[in-house]
């Protein structure tokens, strides 16, 4: 300690390493906190139906404003969530408060309004917890119908245990849900279970719809997808969506519905609920 004070002593540098397994382990204790004293929050990002131009639902987005750090972005605490066995936590958490966000919008109206509210299920979550007990319990505390949420599930989920993941979804689409495949044609699924699976909804992937304004490729890719959906009898959202061309050439390609920051970032609840009320016909 004496020694790296004087002039120049050679400076002891810690790996990069060891710098992020540190940053790491302190975000799991600080999620874990955080998680405890209801400090995540949900934001809601609009999907628009691409042909009426009307919000279909909104996606449930879990965001952390930390105190010392600031915003934590969910491709950070996310992964480390799901090492540390906190998304169970974190996933019912925004399963209940986003049933319960719908749930009060539609208090606010006085009816139950034509939207749905996707949330995010984690591989880890369909591998370990009871997600149709964890579903059945958001629908029933919050008294939405099962048809008001979507489930997106990611191809990881399928991969390592497709016999439990059939069951999932089977029970998934017992409670009248709609499930729908995440972040399509980034994982490792083949399409067999496209087949086997009750999927109703393929989400293509923000990389493939970004690239289509620059890559031939990638429009044959969303090409494929949209007919492939369709042939199956599937509906289509497309991620990603920043300018008003992809809009346009998404809807006529046959995308039914799309988000992305062309139409609106997302939201905290009452602010989304503000735009839904503004874009209503
Ligand atoms: P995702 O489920 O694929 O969610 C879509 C992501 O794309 C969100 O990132 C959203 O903010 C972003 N996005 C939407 N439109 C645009 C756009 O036009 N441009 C760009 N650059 N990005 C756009 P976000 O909120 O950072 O979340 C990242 C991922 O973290 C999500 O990807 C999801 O996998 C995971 N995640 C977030 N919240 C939860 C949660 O509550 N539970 C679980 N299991 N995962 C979550
Ligand atoms: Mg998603
Ligand atoms: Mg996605
Ligand atoms: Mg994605």
């Amino acid at each position: 300690v004496k020694q790296a004070k004087l002039a120049g002593a050679p400076q002891v540098y810690e790996p990069k390493q060891a710098t992020e397994a540190r940053r790491r382990f302190s975000i799991e204790t600080e999620l874990r906190r955080a998680l405890d004293k209801d400090q995540l929050k949900l934001f809601y990002q609009p999907l628009i139906n691409l042909k009426s131009g009307e919000v279909a639902g909104f996606e449930a987005l879990a965001r952390w404003d930390h105190e010392d750090r600031g915003e934590i972005s969910p491709t950070e605490f996310i992964p480390v969530a799901e090492e540390s066995g906190l998304i169970l936590h974190l996933g019912r958490w925004a399963m209940d408060k986003a049933a319960q966000t719908l749930a009060s919008w539609d208090q606010e109206a006085g009816e139950a309004l034509p939207l749905y509210v996707g949330v995010n299920l984690s591989a880890i979550q369909v591998a370990r917890d009871d997600v149709a007990g964890v579903v059945r319990s958001a629908l029933k505390s919050s008294g939405l119908s099962g048809n008001r949420l979507t489930l997106e599930l990611t191809e990881s989920s399928i991969v390592q245990d497709p016999a439990r993941a059939t069951r999932v979804f089977d029970a998934l689409k017992a409670l009248d849900t709609t499930v729908a495949m995440d972040d399509f044609g980034t994982g490792y699924s083949s399409l067999a279970y496209l087949q086997r699976l009750p999927i109703d909804v393929l989400k293509i992937d923000r990389s493939f719809v970004s690239g289509m304004m620059v890559d031939p490729d990638s429009v044959a890719i969303v090409r494929a997808v949209l007919s492939l959906a369709e042939a199956l009898g599937m509906s289509t959202t497309a991620e990603g969506i920043e300018t008003v061309e992809l809009a346009t050439t998404l809807a006529t390609l046959g995308c039914a519905s799309g988000q992305g920051y062309y139409f609106a970032r997302p939201l905290e609840a009452q602010a989304a609920y503000e735009y839904w009320k503004s874009r209503r016909r």
